[in-house]
């Protein structure tokens, strides 16, 4: 081989690798929130009589982490939007405020040069339609996600999240998403500890029958990482109203859950390290191959696992 032609060869080499690095990674990430669960309800509690499904299906097969928090504002729009941006967002909870740092979605968008419908922000409340990009300069609309939302008459009712979900997610398929259960969180406002109780139980099963449904499906199967956390607790039994309410930095509003399962994911592991919300966002970076500038956090050690292979693949 000639000189020239062995340039011509190794330049069309470097061109097709870094072609490649611009591809995002053969993952697919659904983030479910349930909304309002108390760690004392869900993981904290020692029979998991309100998430049997997830404990007995799911934890075998992923992670759980038994100190995972949300040490920003503990309502559910800063909650949410501190999961997608990787950065604690002080903004009001009415939906009047977008997130002030890019989001997933964004970073997402901008880096692959993907179009709006690669991601989804899966709605049951309607204020929530704001997580779809920030308002922080070089990102915000123009790399906002789609928003798949339902029709407000059956408002807070999971399964009307859950249907929209399972359309959204097996018709689209999207990289990211991220989906609000909000019946929990409504049914403890009322101050009925009951319906506050089954609204997780029913959580815990339309979760797991989506990712049933996503395992069945010839894309996601085998490819997708699901998470399921909360966006903040509720108050001890010693605080103000208890479980009624939540917004304060006690260790009921603080402590959440998290499970995670997944292709890249070591079975029936648990982390008792202390994790974050901000966490979240560098971990789907790292899963998908994209850079989170905006956001401090590590990812979680398991999707670093994942980026090395990547890498040394090449
Ligand atoms: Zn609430
Ligand atoms: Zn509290």
């Amino acid at each position: 081989m000639t000189t020239a032609r062995k340039f011509y060869v190794l330049a069309f080499a470097f061109a097709f690798s870094f072609l490649q690095a611009q591809q995002p990674a053969d993952r697919y990430i659904v983030i479910t929130v349930i909304d309002g669960a108390r760690y004392s309800e869900t993981i904290g509690d020692p029979a998991h009589r309100y998430i049997p499904r997830i404990w007995n299906w799911l934890r075998p097969q992923g992670i759980i982490y038994t100190a995972f928090y949300n040490n920003g504002v503990t309502t559910t729009t800063p909650g949410h939007s501190s999961i997608l941006s990787g950065v604690w967002q002080h903004i009001a909870n009415d939906g009047s405020e977008p997130p002030h740092n890019p989001t997933v979605f964004e970073y997402y968008r901008r880096y692959f040069n993907r179009p709006p419908e690669d991601e989804y922000v899966i709605l049951k409340k309607k204020k929530l339609a704001i997580l779809a990009n920030s308002d922080s300069p070089d990102y915000g609309q123009k790399y906002a996600a789609a928003v798949s939302r339902v029709d407000a008459s059956v408002a807070y009712k999971d399964s009307a999240a859950a249907d929209n979900a399972r359309k959204t997610l097996l018709t689209a398929h999207p990289r990211i998403s991220i989906i609000n259960f909000p019946e929990t969180d409504d049914a403890a406002h009322q101050g009925n500890w009951l319906r506050y109780l089954r609204a997780i139980r029913k959580a815990d099963s339309l979760i797991v029958d989506l990712w049933k449904k996503m395992q069945g499906d010839s894309v996601l199967r085998g490819k997708t990482t699901l998470i399921i956390t909360n966006d903040h607790g509720r108050h001890l039994d010693s605080v103000e109203n208890g479980f009624v309410d939540h917004g304060d930095t006690c260790e009921g509003c603080r402590h959440i859950m998290c499970v995670a399962v997944g292709p890249d994911i070591t079975p029936g592991t648990v982390d008792d390290e202390q994790w974050e919300q901000i966490n979240i966002a560098p971990t789907v970076g790292t899963l998908l191959g994209f850079p989170t500038p905006q956001a401090p956090g590590k990812p979680f050690p398991w999707a670093e696992k994942k980026q090395f292979k990547r890498e040394t693949a090449h």
